[in-house]
Protein backbone atom coordinates (compact mmCIF):
# COMPACT_ATOMS: atom_id res chain seq x y z
CA UNK A 1 0.00 0.00 0.00
CA UNK A 2 1.64 3.17 -0.88
CA UNK A 3 0.77 6.54 0.58
CA UNK A 4 -0.91 8.73 -2.46
CA UNK A 5 -0.98 12.20 -1.12
CA UNK A 6 0.65 13.56 2.35
CA UNK A 7 -1.61 15.53 4.90
CA UNK A 8 -0.47 17.30 7.82
CA UNK A 9 -3.57 18.70 9.12
CA UNK A 10 -7.41 19.13 8.11
CA UNK A 11 -7.32 22.43 5.68
CA UNK A 12 -4.77 20.07 3.52
CA UNK A 13 -7.20 17.18 3.37
CA UNK A 14 -10.03 19.64 2.83
CA UNK A 15 -8.15 21.40 0.30
CA UNK A 16 -7.38 18.34 -1.45
CA UNK A 17 -10.27 16.34 -1.28
CA UNK A 18 -12.44 19.83 -3.12
CA UNK A 19 -14.87 17.42 -4.58
CA UNK A 20 -16.31 14.01 -4.87
CA UNK A 21 -15.70 13.11 -7.89
CA UNK A 22 -11.79 13.14 -6.47
CA UNK A 23 -12.13 11.27 -3.17
CA UNK A 24 -14.28 8.94 -5.37
CA UNK A 25 -10.68 8.65 -7.83
CA UNK A 26 -8.52 8.43 -4.18
CA UNK A 27 -10.75 5.07 -3.19
CA UNK A 28 -10.98 3.59 -6.57
CA UNK A 29 -6.65 4.14 -6.11
CA UNK A 30 -6.66 2.36 -2.57
CA UNK A 31 -8.95 -0.29 -3.62
CA UNK A 32 -8.75 -1.19 -6.99
CA UNK A 33 -5.17 0.29 -8.23
CA UNK A 34 -5.88 0.29 -11.85
CA UNK A 35 -7.79 -2.86 -12.00
CA UNK A 36 -11.80 -2.61 -11.11
CA UNK A 37 -13.11 -5.65 -9.97
CA UNK A 38 -16.73 -6.61 -9.57
CA UNK A 39 -17.05 -6.00 -5.90
CA UNK A 40 -20.20 -8.71 -5.38
CA UNK A 41 -19.88 -11.68 -3.81
CA UNK A 42 -19.01 -14.73 -6.01
CA UNK A 43 -18.06 -11.99 -8.86
CA UNK A 44 -15.01 -10.18 -8.55
CA UNK A 45 -14.68 -10.34 -12.33
CA UNK A 46 -12.16 -7.55 -13.53
CA UNK A 47 -14.15 -6.90 -17.15
CA UNK A 48 -16.03 -3.87 -16.62
CA UNK A 49 -17.32 -0.56 -18.64
CA UNK A 50 -17.28 2.61 -16.82
CA UNK A 51 -20.38 4.95 -16.98
CA UNK A 52 -19.85 8.45 -18.38
CA UNK A 53 -21.13 10.35 -15.20
CA UNK A 54 -17.34 8.83 -13.96
CA UNK A 55 -19.08 7.33 -10.88
CA UNK A 56 -20.98 3.73 -12.00
CA UNK A 57 -19.72 0.78 -13.59
CA UNK A 58 -21.01 -1.91 -14.95
CA UNK A 59 -19.88 -5.50 -14.44
CA UNK A 60 -18.75 -7.79 -17.99
CA UNK A 61 -20.19 -10.97 -16.34
CA UNK A 62 -22.68 -10.72 -13.43
CA UNK A 63 -24.77 -7.57 -15.30
CA UNK A 64 -24.74 -5.95 -12.53
CA UNK A 65 -24.04 -1.74 -11.58
CA UNK A 66 -21.90 -0.55 -9.36
CA UNK A 67 -19.67 2.51 -7.28
CA UNK A 68 -16.56 2.28 -5.40
CA UNK A 69 -18.53 2.73 -2.52
CA UNK A 70 -20.43 -1.15 -3.02
CA UNK A 71 -19.01 -3.15 -0.71
CA UNK A 72 -17.32 -0.75 1.62
CA UNK A 73 -19.42 0.41 4.87
CA UNK A 74 -19.93 3.56 2.99
CA UNK A 75 -21.90 0.96 0.74
CA UNK A 76 -25.76 2.71 1.60
CA UNK A 77 -24.82 5.91 3.47
CA UNK A 78 -25.91 9.01 2.02
CA UNK A 79 -22.68 11.00 3.95
CA UNK A 80 -20.41 12.75 1.41
CA UNK A 81 -16.95 10.89 0.65
CA UNK A 82 -15.68 14.06 2.01
CA UNK A 83 -17.60 14.13 4.81
CA UNK A 84 -16.57 10.43 5.55
CA UNK A 85 -12.53 11.50 5.19
CA UNK A 86 -12.60 14.22 7.46
CA UNK A 87 -14.20 11.78 10.09
CA UNK A 88 -11.66 9.06 9.43
CA UNK A 89 -9.05 11.93 9.03
CA UNK A 90 -10.44 12.96 12.61
CA UNK A 91 -10.78 9.50 14.23
CA UNK A 92 -7.26 8.49 13.44
CA UNK A 93 -5.02 11.60 14.18
CA UNK A 94 -6.69 12.24 17.71
CA UNK A 95 -4.42 10.45 20.05
CA UNK A 96 -7.46 9.71 22.59
CA UNK A 97 -9.97 9.23 20.20
CA UNK A 98 -13.16 11.81 19.64
CA UNK A 99 -16.19 11.38 20.60
CA UNK A 100 -19.67 11.92 18.44
CA UNK A 101 -20.93 15.57 19.86
CA UNK A 102 -17.17 16.57 19.18
CA UNK A 103 -17.65 14.82 15.69
CA UNK A 104 -20.97 16.31 15.22
CA UNK A 105 -19.42 19.67 15.90
CA UNK A 106 -16.34 19.05 13.83
CA UNK A 107 -18.22 18.41 10.83
CA UNK A 108 -21.36 19.68 11.13
CA UNK A 109 -23.62 16.59 10.84
CA UNK A 110 -26.49 15.97 13.34
CA UNK A 111 -24.75 13.90 16.39
CA UNK A 112 -27.02 10.67 15.57
CA UNK A 113 -24.72 10.56 11.96
CA UNK A 114 -21.66 11.31 13.71
CA UNK A 115 -22.78 8.36 15.92
CA UNK A 116 -23.25 6.17 12.68
CA UNK A 117 -19.79 7.26 11.49
CA UNK A 118 -17.87 6.66 13.92
CA UNK A 119 -19.35 3.36 15.03
CA UNK A 120 -18.63 2.35 11.41
CA UNK A 121 -14.76 3.13 11.31
CA UNK A 122 -14.29 1.84 14.72
CA UNK A 123 -15.49 -1.62 13.34
CA UNK A 124 -12.37 -1.48 10.96
CA UNK A 125 -9.52 -0.60 13.53
CA UNK A 126 -9.49 -4.38 14.17
CA UNK A 127 -8.37 -5.29 10.79
CA UNK A 128 -5.03 -3.57 10.97
CA UNK A 129 -3.89 -5.37 14.06
CA UNK A 130 -0.94 -7.47 12.80
CA UNK A 131 -0.69 -10.91 13.45
CA UNK A 132 2.61 -11.57 13.18
CA UNK A 133 4.38 -12.59 16.61
CA UNK A 134 6.18 -10.83 19.08
CA UNK A 135 9.40 -10.95 20.14
CA UNK A 136 12.36 -10.26 21.99
CA UNK A 137 11.23 -8.79 25.34
CA UNK A 138 7.59 -9.45 25.81
CA UNK A 139 5.05 -8.05 28.74
CA UNK A 140 2.22 -9.79 29.34
CA UNK A 141 -0.79 -8.31 31.54
CA UNK A 142 -4.25 -8.23 32.01
CA UNK A 143 -6.61 -5.79 33.50
CA UNK A 144 -10.47 -4.91 34.07
CA UNK A 145 -13.16 -2.55 32.03
CA UNK A 146 -15.87 -1.76 32.40
CA UNK A 147 -19.31 -1.84 34.72
CA UNK A 148 -19.16 -0.09 37.58
CA UNK A 149 -15.62 0.58 38.13
CA UNK A 150 -16.43 3.80 35.75
CA UNK A 151 -18.35 5.22 38.71
CA UNK A 152 -16.01 5.01 41.08
CA UNK A 153 -14.06 7.45 41.89
CA UNK A 154 -10.36 6.92 40.57
CA UNK A 155 -8.60 6.35 43.90
CA UNK A 156 -11.01 3.23 44.04
CA UNK A 157 -9.97 1.89 40.49
CA UNK A 158 -6.83 0.73 41.61
CA UNK A 159 -5.72 -2.28 39.90
CA UNK A 160 -6.19 -5.43 42.13
CA UNK A 161 -8.36 -4.19 44.99
CA UNK A 162 -11.64 -4.63 42.62
CA UNK A 163 -11.27 -8.87 42.23
CA UNK A 164 -11.14 -10.78 39.15
CA UNK A 165 -14.83 -10.98 39.11
CA UNK A 166 -16.13 -10.40 35.86
CA UNK A 167 -19.60 -10.18 36.59
CA UNK A 168 -19.87 -5.83 36.14
CA UNK A 169 -16.52 -5.86 34.37
CA UNK A 170 -14.97 -7.37 31.32
CA UNK A 171 -10.87 -9.12 31.78
CA UNK A 172 -8.76 -7.24 28.71
CA UNK A 173 -5.37 -9.30 27.88
CA UNK A 174 -2.25 -7.46 26.46
CA UNK A 175 0.90 -8.43 25.31
CA UNK A 176 3.29 -5.84 24.26
CA UNK A 177 6.83 -6.36 22.62
CA UNK A 178 8.84 -3.61 24.26
CA UNK A 179 9.74 -0.82 21.40
CA UNK A 180 7.09 -2.72 18.92
CA UNK A 181 3.88 -3.60 18.57
CA UNK A 182 1.10 -4.56 20.78
CA UNK A 183 -2.20 -6.96 21.07
CA UNK A 184 -5.00 -6.78 23.46
CA UNK A 185 -8.27 -9.09 23.70
CA UNK A 186 -10.98 -9.12 25.52
CA UNK A 187 -11.35 -12.25 27.44
CA UNK A 188 -13.66 -14.59 29.41
CA UNK A 189 -11.89 -14.71 32.47
CA UNK A 190 -7.96 -13.95 33.93
CA UNK A 191 -7.84 -17.95 34.32
CA UNK A 192 -4.84 -19.80 32.71
CA UNK A 193 -7.30 -21.38 30.36
CA UNK A 194 -8.03 -17.56 28.77
CA UNK A 195 -4.62 -16.10 29.58
CA UNK A 196 -1.96 -18.79 28.77
CA UNK A 197 -3.82 -19.22 24.60
CA UNK A 198 -3.47 -15.62 24.34
CA UNK A 199 0.71 -15.44 24.59
CA UNK A 200 1.52 -18.64 23.48
CA UNK A 201 -0.55 -16.88 19.76
CA UNK A 202 0.65 -14.34 19.72
CA UNK A 203 4.22 -14.56 21.38
CA UNK A 204 7.99 -16.39 19.39
CA UNK A 205 8.69 -19.17 21.75
CA UNK A 206 11.97 -18.60 23.50
CA UNK A 207 11.55 -14.97 23.59
CA UNK A 208 11.49 -13.35 27.00
CA UNK A 209 8.21 -13.35 28.55
CA UNK A 210 7.39 -10.69 31.72
CA UNK A 211 4.19 -11.33 33.40
CA UNK A 212 2.96 -10.30 37.25
CA UNK A 213 2.82 -13.65 39.70
CA UNK A 214 -0.68 -14.20 38.70
CA UNK A 215 -1.65 -17.71 38.90
CA UNK A 216 -2.69 -17.63 34.94
CA UNK A 217 0.52 -17.38 34.19
CA UNK A 218 1.82 -20.25 35.17
CA UNK A 219 3.58 -23.03 33.46
CA UNK A 220 4.22 -20.68 30.58
CA UNK A 221 8.37 -21.67 31.36
CA UNK A 222 8.59 -24.14 29.48
CA UNK A 223 7.51 -22.28 26.36
CA UNK A 224 9.58 -18.78 26.77
CA UNK A 225 12.21 -17.42 29.62
CA UNK A 226 9.85 -16.72 31.46
CA UNK A 227 10.23 -14.08 34.74
CA UNK A 228 8.05 -12.89 36.82
CA UNK A 229 7.36 -9.45 39.12
CA UNK A 230 6.65 -9.88 42.35
CA UNK A 231 3.89 -6.68 43.13
CA UNK A 232 2.99 -8.63 46.65
CA UNK A 233 6.48 -7.89 47.90
CA UNK A 234 7.03 -4.04 46.54
CA UNK A 235 9.22 -4.89 44.46
CA UNK A 236 7.75 -3.23 40.74
CA UNK A 237 11.20 -3.04 38.63
CA UNK A 238 13.29 -5.83 39.05
CA UNK A 239 16.87 -5.43 37.18
CA UNK A 240 14.65 -5.23 33.54
CA UNK A 241 11.57 -7.08 34.64
CA UNK A 242 8.74 -4.91 34.69
CA UNK A 243 4.98 -4.81 32.95
CA UNK A 244 5.42 -1.24 32.94
CA UNK A 245 4.97 -0.61 28.99
CA UNK A 246 1.82 -2.63 29.60
CA UNK A 247 0.08 -0.76 32.40
CA UNK A 248 0.96 2.31 30.76
CA UNK A 249 -1.33 1.38 27.88
CA UNK A 250 -3.60 0.32 30.40
CA UNK A 251 -4.14 3.77 31.85
CA UNK A 252 -3.92 5.09 27.81
CA UNK A 253 -7.39 3.22 27.23
CA UNK A 254 -8.97 3.93 30.50
CA UNK A 255 -8.30 7.27 30.53
CA UNK A 256 -9.57 7.38 26.69
CA UNK A 257 -12.54 5.38 27.37
CA UNK A 258 -13.71 7.32 30.66
CA UNK A 259 -12.91 11.01 29.46
CA UNK A 260 -14.27 10.44 25.78
CA UNK A 261 -16.87 8.16 25.75
CA UNK A 262 -17.84 8.01 29.27
CA UNK A 263 -18.96 4.51 28.83
CA UNK A 264 -19.29 1.60 26.94
CA UNK A 265 -21.44 -0.93 26.92
CA UNK A 266 -19.08 -4.36 27.34
CA UNK A 267 -20.58 -5.71 23.68
CA UNK A 268 -18.32 -2.78 22.28
CA UNK A 269 -15.62 -2.96 24.39
CA UNK A 270 -13.50 -5.20 21.66
CA UNK A 271 -13.72 -2.28 19.17
CA UNK A 272 -12.61 0.46 21.66
CA UNK A 273 -8.99 -1.51 22.45
CA UNK A 274 -8.90 -1.99 19.02
CA UNK A 275 -8.94 1.79 18.35
CA UNK A 276 -6.90 2.02 20.74
CA UNK A 277 -4.41 -1.00 19.94
CA UNK A 278 -4.39 0.62 16.47
CA UNK A 279 -3.21 4.28 17.83
CA UNK A 280 -0.38 2.54 19.70
CA UNK A 281 0.99 0.55 16.60
CA UNK A 282 1.16 3.22 14.55
CA UNK A 283 2.35 5.79 17.04
CA UNK A 284 5.65 6.16 14.91
CA UNK A 285 3.58 6.70 11.53
CA UNK A 286 2.33 9.78 9.89
CA UNK A 287 -1.08 11.08 9.89
CA UNK A 288 -1.39 10.30 6.13
CA UNK A 289 -0.16 6.60 7.16
CA UNK A 290 -2.87 5.84 9.37
CA UNK A 291 -5.42 7.81 7.07
CA UNK A 292 -4.59 5.59 4.41
CA UNK A 293 -4.47 2.42 6.35
CA UNK A 294 -7.94 2.61 7.91
CA UNK A 295 -9.17 3.53 3.92
CA UNK A 296 -7.34 0.46 2.77
CA UNK A 297 -9.06 -1.69 5.56
CA UNK A 298 -12.48 -0.26 4.60
CA UNK A 299 -12.12 -0.52 1.14
CA UNK A 300 -11.01 -3.75 0.98
CA UNK A 301 -11.81 -6.08 3.76
CA UNK A 302 -14.97 -6.48 4.66
CA UNK A 303 -18.61 -4.57 4.33
CA UNK A 304 -20.09 -3.37 7.34
CA UNK A 305 -22.46 -5.86 6.99
CA UNK A 306 -20.14 -8.83 6.95
CA UNK A 307 -17.99 -6.80 10.00
CA UNK A 308 -21.39 -6.69 11.83
CA UNK A 309 -23.20 -9.61 10.46
CA UNK A 310 -26.18 -7.90 10.57
CA UNK A 311 -26.11 -4.33 8.66
CA UNK A 312 -29.84 -3.24 9.26
CA UNK A 313 -30.24 0.17 11.25
CA UNK A 314 -32.66 -0.54 13.38
CA UNK A 315 -30.67 -2.51 15.17
CA UNK A 316 -28.32 0.20 15.27
CA UNK A 317 -30.69 2.47 16.72
CA UNK A 318 -31.06 0.06 19.42
CA UNK A 319 -27.35 -0.22 19.84
CA UNK A 320 -27.15 4.02 20.13
CA UNK A 321 -28.87 3.89 23.40
CA UNK A 322 -26.04 2.07 25.08
CA UNK A 323 -23.82 4.75 24.53
CA UNK A 324 -26.51 7.70 26.18
CA UNK A 325 -26.04 10.80 24.51
ZN1 LIG B 1 -19.82 -9.08 -11.38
Amino acid sequence: MVALQKFTNLMQLFSYFKDEQTCRNYLETIRWNGTVTCPYADCGHDKVFKFSNGKVYKCAKCRKQFSVRVGTIFEDSKISLQKWFAAIYLITAHKKGISSLQLHRDLGVTQKTAWFMLHRVRHTFGLSTGTEKLTGIVEADETFMGGKESNKHKHKQTEGTQGRSVKTKSAVAGIIERGGELRAKKIESTNGYNLKPFVVKNVEFGSELMTDEWLGYKGLAQLFKHSFVKHNEGQYVSNNCHTNSMEGFWSLLKRGVNGIYHSISQKHLQQYIDEFVFRYNTRKATETYRFDTMLNNISTHLTYKQLTNAGNNRKMEAEQGAFGF
